[in-house]
């Protein structure tokens, strides 16, 4: 259904639904509502004074015993994951989830009544591209209870998923992409399960008063109790998939990557959030290099326009932040997802060419030319590159600092510059420029 899926995406208009809440068995109404680009999933308390809304992000997460909670302040919603799955898997990046108790409606107990609703409500695409965390390494979260999430670089969203109940019963494997078509599909009818072991000490203290075989799946022994049969022979590992899917939707942006779950429960999802969480946050900083200091010596943007013809989309130099020597320099490069290359390199995966690399490289080392020459009424043409190689990846909210020194320079009309581009202190690609100068 989503037809542009590199951008993001809201409700098309307002759609509601009513049922139970699982822990206080009270009648609950539900109301998506569109919402404006960069606004991501927020819920809405209508019966509370002044209608506060809970932002649907990992550092407002509380518990997730059993189900997982968000708040602010002294305001909470429970059971938010089956809502945050429906809205993830579908493909909706914006909305408002109103409602007029603390939870939502359990409904059968999967992710399909929110889907339903999503379905009425229309999913239309916005005018701002999308959010992706890239998964450049692997990175992993265990609990002391088995659990067991690892994240690995896919150019995708999938999930291999491993569930197994008490004793290793109901053993179950799936491994799958996640598009809104396998979610709709595959994925959103899984109902809940419990095993009776488990919920016997909550029923005893009267913990889930809207529980029951209508909303979720019981096993007790080698009995499984439902009102209806069981919709996958594997709906178990297909749940724990769901359930994925909704604590990573607190991230905020979409994962391209790979999730490896060995008996994966809301802890140890909502702990890979708060890591994938982290690493953005230490991957934005970096590239944050507008609040750089203007060095001594450098040159801002417009002077490195009065001394480079070229202009957008071909200008590949922000700025040069230091002039190590007369023949030595460093440039930045903010690399942003809008730069018209990513539109065709690559839909859906946006890597930086690394032609364009060695194009910003010469553009550096040009300024350094000029700064020499002190004339820009000469073109310097690129004539070769030797020894090239690119040793990383650039993506979209990376900063390159290209580094450029003049190595040789025979007579007015050659020159020879060492380059090399560093983002995140690695060196993502070098090579030996040869120039010759042209009168315009
Ligand atoms: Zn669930």
């Amino acid at each position: 259904m989503a037809s542009t899926p590199e951008f993001q995406h809201t409700v098309g208009k307002t759609a509601s639904f009513s049922g139970t809440s699982l822990h206080t068995g009270e009648k609950v109404s539900l109301k998506l509502h569109p919402a404006p680009v960069d606004h991501g999933i927020k819920f809405k308390r209508k019966d509370l004074q002044d209608e506060p809304t809970i932002d649907a992000r990992i550092d407002n997460l509380k518990t997730v015993e059993r189900a997982t909670t968000i708040g602010e302040g002294s305001v909470r919603v429970h059971t938010v994951e089956h809502v945050l799955a429906a809205l993830s898997g579908t493909g909706v990046d914006n909305a408002i989830v109103e409602m007029d108790a603390n939870e939502p409606p359990i409904g059968d107990g999967s992710a399909q009544p929110y889907v339903d609703l999503i379905r009425r409500a229309g999913v239309i695409a916005q005018e701002e591209p999308r959010k992706f965390f890239d998964v450049r390494e692997p990175v992993h979260v265990e609990s002391k209870t088995g659990a067991l999430l690892i994240l690995l670089p896919d150019e995708k969203f999938r999930i291999s998923c491993t569930q197994a109940g008490p004793n290793n019963r109901f053993a179950q494997y799936l491994s799958t992409e996640v598009t809104p078509t396998v979610f709709e599909r595959e994925i959103a009818p899984a109902r809940t399960f419990v095993f009776y072991e488990d919920v016997e000490p909550l029923m005893e203290k009267n913990l889930i008063k809207g529980g029951s075989l209508e909303n979720a799946i019981v096993v007790r022994g080698e009995a499984v109790l439902s009102k209806e049969p069981l919709r996958f022979p594997d709906e178990f590992v297909r749940h724990k998939i769901l359930d994925i899917i909704g604590d990573l939707a607190l991230i905020g942006r979409r994962i391209r990557g790979h999730v490896v779950a060995v008996k994966p429960g809301h802890a140890v999802n909502a702990d890979l959030a708060r890591v994938v969480v982290r690493e953005q946050m230490r991957r934005s900083a970096l590239s944050v290099t507008r609040a750089l200091p203007p060095s001594d010596g450098g040159f801002d943007t417009d002077e490195v326009m009065q001394i480079l013809p070229h202009r957008f989309p071909f200008l590949m130099v922000d700025r040069i932040i230091s002039f190590e020597s007369e023949t030595k320099c460093i440039g930045i490069k903010t690399v942003t997802i809008n730069e018209p290359f990513f539109q065709g390199h690559f839909p859906g995966h946006p890597v930086m060419p690394g032609v364009m690399q060695v194009e910003a490289m010469a553009q550096v080392a040009s300024i350094l030319l000029f700064k020499l020459a002190k004339t820009t009424s000469r073109i310097g043409y690129f004539m070769s590159a030797d020894g090239v190689k690119f040793r990383k990846p650039v993506f979209p909210g990376d900063t390159i600092f290209i580094h450029a020194e003049l190595t040789k320079s025979r007579g007015e009309r050659l020159a020879k510059a060492k380059c090399h581009c560093v983002v995140n202190d690695a060196v993502v690609s070098e090579g030996e420029l040869m120039f010759t100068f042209l009168d315009k």
